[in-house]
């Protein structure tokens, strides 16, 4: 028998987990992620399952959801709404599988397999056609009447469609799902800021805030849909009923009668099948416009069904099989700043590393001062994190209850972190403090030549964080166009810096400096330039020289500028110190090329979509060059030589591939050849 100690846990476990459980499903305002309820709640399932006796009537785990609230008055459920069992790994849906197979002495089990909805259950009840009440599932048995909500939903037909094929049915509820598309959640959630409303914590929630509201008017203005999965009572003509053996032919039977029923739904037969339906969906997931929580497996026919029957509270032919949280909990160890290149201070928050949504977690971005405020983070809270895709991580809310007495409140710093410590300044009316020591702050200069060596920008493959911090503390560099001054010698006296990658750098550099005109320009950092904007630029104006003599009203003309970008560019070339900047790249031999030379129609241009192959030493430049010009003007380089070979590039001391193509008659150009054909390329790139 357990002792006092365990006894009084399990009391605190349960008493903890009936919180949660009110919170998520009466209130709608869950107090901590799903990830946690459940590890708690399976904590409490395996203490159950060794000791039987501390079994109560009603603990959680003999019941679904939570008693509905008063609000609404109560409809007691013809047959109950029951919860699913769920596996979190496959060897727990293999065992279902294999007692499935055992209890219907099956070889191999067919099984529905479809998505789970991450959203609200739902019973609508139909007689003689017409919607009469619409229920939520409440405690399994008695849930709420939410009839005059469930009638604004676009989606839920108010009249059964009445098709040929089929008599409608005198009694027919149908169970489905409420829910939120995640971008109806975000323009949701954006306007209840704006009306000063509480913002909900995600689709879920907000899907059934919005279900449960009292006031119908409210609920229509909400954007909620629906999908439905499966039925209740059914009373129908045999006509109906008797072909309906299987639960996707139910669902099919659903669709004719005017529901929406997801097309991600496939009958497959045995375990291996369903668990690669589970693989597809984890791929497909992101791309849906809804969020799912997992798939969900039912014994597809209907008398096997039947024959396996219920537990207390869930059917035994069906599971769900959950993807890995998205959600997790964490401590908020400390709120830094970083400065961005334009000066833009952005707190971020420093977490005690989390696995969630498919990776570890250890900072997110907090965007500004106002968001840390408002999400009342505090250092030391416990957080939920949150990671879904490819999206970066986010700080949802802190767990109040969890908060410890010693939790630091934040405050944005008076100065930069910079070695200048300049004043942070925040503007009235804007949301985002900034470094008021411009091109002086070394914070904002270093992030100025990250961004212009990223690899969407100027490509410079090595120039990383660490290296950038060292070289501007060494005196190396000071801004973008000293990095074109470098040389191995200097470099190898860093720290760290091998003679070969020191190369590699130096060639890396040089290869940058036939980057595209739009690339230059948005490596450049100009404010409100992004890679879009700079591509516009690029087309407009051809070359860097027109776009830097260009005006505010020549700005106003390219396409999709309009003043706040044209103003931010002219305000940049009203710098000296930016002029500066540009007058050396130049200097130093940075010649963006602009794509309209490389064009195929481009009769002067010999490069333009050929193959080319070097061989043996040109005496002018390296191969790397040789071949980085070739690929600037849109040709390419290839290894060996064949029939498809345009030209064969050959400097000194060529040996078998001259050969090769004297055999397969390839042009054959030499050094001085191939200088001539890029010297009119090359000029007109200086002169543009
Ligand atoms: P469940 O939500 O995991 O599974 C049952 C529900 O799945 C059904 O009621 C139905 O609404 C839904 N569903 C979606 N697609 C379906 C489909 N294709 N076929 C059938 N049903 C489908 O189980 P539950 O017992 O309702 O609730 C437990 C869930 O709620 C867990 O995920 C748990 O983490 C969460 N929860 C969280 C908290 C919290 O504090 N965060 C508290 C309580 C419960």
């Amino acid at each position: 028998m357990p002792d006092k100690d365990f006894l009084e846990h399990i009391t605190q476990l349960r008493e903890t987990l009936e919180r949660y459980s009110y919170a998520y499903h009466v209130l709608d305002a869950p107090i901590v992620p799903d990830a946690e309820y459940d590890r708690l709640y399976r904590e409490l399932e395996a203490i159950e399952a060794k000791y039987p006796e501390l079994i109560t009537p009603t603990s959680l785990t003999q019941r679904v959801g939570d008693t509905p609230a008063n609000a609404f008055s109560a409809v007691h459920h013809s047959i109950p709404m029951l919860s699913l069992a769920n596996a979190m790994q496959e060897s727990e849906v293999r065992a279902f599988d294999k007692r499935c197979a055992e209890a219907l002495d099956l070889k191999e089990v067919c099984y529905s397999a479809e998505l789970k909805f991450d959203g609200l259950a739902i019973s609508l009840r139909y007689e003689n056609g017409v919607l009469i009440q619409a229920a939520t599932r409440g405690d399994g048995s008695t849930g709420e009447d939410v009839t005059a909500n469930i009638r604004t939903i676009k989606s839920i037909p108010l009249q059964l469609y009445r098709s040929h094929q089929h008599p409608l049915p005198s009694v027919l509820e149908v169970r489905g799902e409420v829910l939120m598309f995640r971008d109806d959640f975000k323009k949701l959630n954006a306007n209840q800021l704006v009306i000063g409303e509480k913002t909900f914590v995600n689709p879920r929630n907000a899907a059934a805030g919005s279900l449960r509201q009292l006031n119908p008017h409210i609920t229509a203005l909400r954007p909620l849909r629906f999908f439905a999965y499966g039925v209740g009572q059914l009373i129908a003509e045999p006509a109906l009923t008797q072909n309906l053996q299987t639960h996707a032919a139910l669902q099919d039977v659903l669709i004719n009668l005017g529901f929406p029923v997801s097309k991600y739904r496939t009958v497959v037969r045995g375990v291996d099948a369903a668990l690669a339906f589970f693989k597809e969906m984890s791929q497909t997931r992101e791309t849906l416009p809804f969020d799912i929580d997992g798939v969900v497996y039912k014994v597809n026919n209907l008398l096997e069904q039947q024959k396996l029957g219920f537990v207390s509270r869930a059917p035994r032919w069906a599971i769900a099989h959950k993807f890995p949280a998205q959600e997790e909990l964490t401590i908020l160890r400390a709120i830094d700043v970083q400065v961005g290149r334009t000066g833009a201070i952005t707190p971020v928050a420093k977490l005690e590393p989390v696995f969630v949504g498919g990776v570890t977690v250890s900072h997110a971005t907090l965007h500004n001062e106002d968001e840390v405020l408002r999400k009342d983070l505090r250092i030391g809270d416990t957080v939920i994190v949150r990671r879904a895709g490819d999206v970066i991580p986010e700080v949802v809310a802190p767990v109040l209850e969890r908060r410890p007495d010693n939790t630091l409140i934040w405050k944005m710093p008076s100065h930069c972190p910079c070695k200048l410590a300049t004043p942070i300044v925040r503007e009235p009316g804007e949301t985002i403090a900034r470094c008021s020591g411009g091109l002086a702050c070394e914070a904002q200069r270093k992030q100025g030549i990250l961004h212009f060596a990223q690899r969407r920008a100027m490509d410079i493959e090595g120039l990383g964080e660490k290296l950038v911090e060292q070289l501007l503390e060494a005196g190396l560099i000071q801004n973008i166009a000293d990095l074109y001054l470098l040389n191995t010698a200097q470099l190898c006296t860093l720290n760290r810096m091998a003679e070969k990658s020191a190369n590699n750098l130096v060639a890396q550099i040089e290869d940058s400096k036939t980057r595209s005109l739009s690339r230059l320009i948005f490596g450049l950092g100009i404010r409100h330039v992004g890679e879009t904007t700079a591509k516009d630029l690029a087309n407009h104006f051809s070359t860097l020289e027109a776009f830097l003599k260009a005006d505010q009203a020549d700005l106003l003309r390219v396409k999709d500028i309009g003043p706040v970008v044209a103003d931010s560019i002219v305000n940049f070339f009203a710098q000296q110190e930016n002029l500066n900047i540009i007058k050396n790249l130049i200097a130093h031999g940075v010649r963006p090329i602009h794509k309209a030379l490389t064009d195929m129609s481009n009769p002067s241009n010999p490069f333009s979509n050929k193959i080319f192959v070097l061989t043996g030493t040109l005496s002018q430049m390296r191969r790397e060059e040789a071949q980085a010009k070739i690929e600037a003007f849109g040709g390419k380089v290839s290894d060996s030589i064949s029939k498809k070979t345009s030209a064969l590039i050959a400097g000194e001391q060529a040996g078998s591939k001259l050969i090769k193509a004297q055999q397969l008659g390839v042009s054959i150009w030499d050094e001085a050849y191939f200088q001539q054909q890029l010297e009119p390329l090359l000029a007109k790139q200086n002169t543009n």
